[in-house]
């Protein structure tokens, strides 16, 4: 008499479905990794930038404040590469993350010592788009 098939086997879609998201989440990270390696330094891009330090707050799109503390990110100038990706604070969001690369590195060629703006997450929760949005200030200094 067979025993095997007498065990709580869990259904093969579900170990599927397991694996696939523990492939996807180290994919996700190997990916970052290999794009902060790959970035530009700071440093290169911008020679006269002394120091830089972004404040990040993450809100709702419908306004509501206080998702959480007010972040500081002081940037290692001499060693920070050129990109700037925040994650998503929100646990239930896929896929998603803050990129502010572009404005902040145009904000930064130009000088600017104090500078803000915002971004819409990229991600997703379940079928609906990630609601979270990221707004930051900049302050810069420079020789
Ligand atoms: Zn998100």
């Amino acid at each position: 008499m067979r025993r095997e098939g007498r065990r709580a086997i869990p259904p093969a879609s579900f170990l599927a479905d397991q694996r696939k998201q523990r492939g996807e989440a180290a994919q996700r990270f190997a990916e970052r990794r290999s794009r902060e390696d790959e970035a530009p330094r700071l440093r290169q891009q911008l020679p006269g930038l002394a120091a830089l330090v972004l404040e990040i707050e993450e809100r709702r799109r419908d306004g509501i404040v206080g998702m959480g503390p007010r972040h500081i990110k002081r940037i290692v100038v001499e060693s920070a590469a050129a990109l700037f990706v925040v994650p998503c604070g929100d646990p239930r969001c896929k896929e998603g993350g803050h990129d502010i690369t572009q404005s902040v590195m145009a904000a930064l060629r130009a000088a600017r010592t104090r500078f803000e703006g915002h971004e819409e997450c990229c991600g997703s929760q379940g079928n609906a788009p990630c609601d979270r949005v990221m707004y930051y200030v900049g302050i810069a200094s420079y020789t």
